[in-house]
């Protein structure tokens, strides 16, 4: 008997360690429920929540399968080998599956568990899954991960050119065995269930993600380029949490963009071209995790930075986490992260660069946040992009071209519907209001909606920043 562990593979297509378990045949599939570690990981309760019903659903089609699907408890991690080992027993189960997860704790976690079943002679079974390309196969000609994406991504492309990572077939009904699947908890304690209208937003399951990927591909992605910027248009996949819960492989989506480019990836529809340059910044990032384990330490990639006289300002950080900082993209964004559990990629950006550079407080601050807040909450990806805004990671953005939030505010929501939608008391004010309610107008306030001051002034914020990352020492290059 073949033990599948789910992780975040959470689907039946494409799921690499599930078709080489289920070629071994009779398979059995487990998922570890780990509250204390999710907590420890700072995992959202709409992400734990999102898992649980993605589960349900893979057991039901799992379940069609004659495939039975238990579930254990290995509260924290450390508990996983013992507790898999228990049922490899229970089971006679000869081999164990899995696809890779990275992040110094999945892989300390995957090294304890082969070790311990390696001792009672049970194989197991590690495979490529969540990545295009193995982390550590991209790398420079002198044998360094790369820290520049550009760099990485021709990379990328000339093995593309070399072969397409194919798709591998679901598993076909087996016979049915006498285990019975155990039933997918709803809740899991100390995770609070979100409100209906958030669940609403993201139904679980492969079919949807299916759908929303034919239907992004279908009718947005040649959009993509132009539209992908503007948070009050849908110019996005919206599949970031079903890509995190596994619902969805890259390889789905990346053959889904190539279909409908002709097979080109490097050319043809700039707006394909561009989704699948993002599809390998989620790749970029999931390989410095690897290359670089510090930033899974809560280490800044340049350590250089360490050195920041970041704020402590625990009112401000306050504003900025209750969406009341007085500068609209700002709260409309946040107020958009604390209902749906997501936020528009352009408006990640800018918040978070509002809050390292205008506030100047520790990016591990909005990082944690974040975590804690999104559907598709993702270390390599969240840790990347946190670190690309306070310009302390690797191929970051420059700490002196620091975004002006009421600029980008004017460019990328120019008529405030992004922000009417967020903050409906400003709905009556016109487009060059909306951006900046307090703004004086010749001395007279503009309006008397309800609505605070910026909690910070712009100009000289932005002055104090430059000045804090100017006297910095000099690049430090280390390898840890
Ligand atoms: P699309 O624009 O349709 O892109 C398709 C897919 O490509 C996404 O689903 C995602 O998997 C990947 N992708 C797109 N942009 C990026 C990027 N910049 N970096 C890495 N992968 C990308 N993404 C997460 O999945 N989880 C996170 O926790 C996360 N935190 C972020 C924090 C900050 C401060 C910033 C600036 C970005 C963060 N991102 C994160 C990246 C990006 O904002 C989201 O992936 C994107 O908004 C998801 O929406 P979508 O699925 O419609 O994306």
């Amino acid at each position: 008997m073949q033990l599948i562990w789910l992780r975040s593979d959470l689907r039946l297509h494409d799921n690499t360690a599930l078709a080489a378990a289920a070629a071994k045949g009779p398979v059995v599939a487990v998922y570890l429920l780990s509250p204390e570690q999710w907590r420890a990981h700072d995992d959202a309760p709409c992400k734990i929540d999102f898992w649980l019903r993605n589960l349900a659903s893979l057991s039901a089609s799992l379940g069609n399968l004659n495939i039975p699907l238990l579930i254990r408890t290995a509260a924290h991690w450390d508990q996983a080998p013992q507790v898999l080992l228990t049922l490899c027993r229970e089971l006679k189960i000869s081999a164990v599956h899995i696809n890779e997860e990275y992040g110094l704790n999945e892989t300390r976690r995957d090294a304890e568990v082969a070790q311990a079943l390696a001792g009672e002679g049970i194989d197991f079974h590690s495979h490529i899954d969540q990545v295009l390309f193995k982390p550590g196969s991209v790398l420079t000609k002198t044998g360094n991960y790369f820290q520049v994406f550009s760099q990485f991504r021709k990379v990328c492309y000339s093995r593309l050119h070399f072969s397409l990572p194919g798709l591998v077939p679901a598993p076909v009904r087996q016979a049915p065995t006498s285990i019975a699947s155990d039933p997918v908890p709803t809740h899991v304690e100390g995770f609070e269930r979100p409100g209906q209208a958030l669940r609403a937003l993201w139904p679980a399951g492969e079919q949807e993600a299916r759908r929303r990927l034919d239907t992004f591909v279908d009718q947005q992605i040649d959009y993509y380029q132009s539209e992908r910027d503007f948070p009050a248009k849908s110019g996005t996949s919206q599949l970031s949490a079903y890509l995190v819960a596994g619902v969805v492989s890259p390889r789905q989506c990346l053959n889904a963009a190539l279909q409908a480019n002709r097979g080109e990836f490097e050319s043809g529809s700039a707006g394909a071209v561009t989704w699948i340059n993002e599809l390998l910044w989620r790749e970029f990032y999931k390989h410095i995790l690897v290359g670089y384990p510090r930033v899974s330490r809560h280490r800044a990639f340049r350590l250089e930075t360490e050195a920041l006289a970041w704020r402590d300002a625990p009112q401000e950080l306050a504003a900025w986490k209750q969406a009341r900082t007085g500068l609209p993209i700002i709260d409309a964004a946040m107020r958009q992260l604390l209902e749906t559990g997501w936020m528009h990629n352009r408006l990640r950006m800018v918040v978070a660069m509002f809050l390292t550079k205008n506030l100047l407080i520790d990016w591990r601050e909005g990082e944690r946040f974040f975590m804690q807040h999104l559907i598709d909450g993702d270390l390599a990806a969240n840790n990347g992009g946190w670190q690309w805004s306070a310009s302390t990671g690797t191929d970051a953005s420059p700490w002196f071209r620091i975004f002006n939030p009421l600029s980008q505010s004017e460019k990328f929501d120019s008529e405030g519907r992004f922000i009417k939608h967020w903050l409906p008391q400003l709905n009556d004010l016109d487009n060059q209001q909306v951006h900046n309610p307090n703004r004086r107008n010749g001395g007279d306030l503009f309006s008397a909606v309800d609505y605070p001051a910026p909690i910070v002034d712009l100009g000289q914020s932005r002055a104090r920043a430059l000045a804090a990352f100017k006297n910095l020492p000099k690049r430090q290059d280390t390898a840890v």
